[in-house]
């Protein structure tokens, strides 16, 4: 039993290369990015407190 965050993802590519935005977010059973919000959002998705650096 678990010490910190469980590795529950079993290898599994959840996440892929976002055409929009470039970032390895795009869900591929969502359909949606993490990122900028493809799939999900017409315009792009967008947070104060995301920031680029
Ligand atoms: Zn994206």
């Amino acid at each position: 039993m678990g010490k910190g965050t469980p590795a529950q993802r079993g290898g599994k590519i959840v996440h892929v290369r976002c055409r929009r935005c470039g970032s390895h977010s795009y869900h591929r059973q969502k359909k949606v990015c993490a990122s900028c919000g493809f799939g999900d959002t017409a315009h792009r998705r967008r947070f104060s407190w995301a920031k680029l650096r």
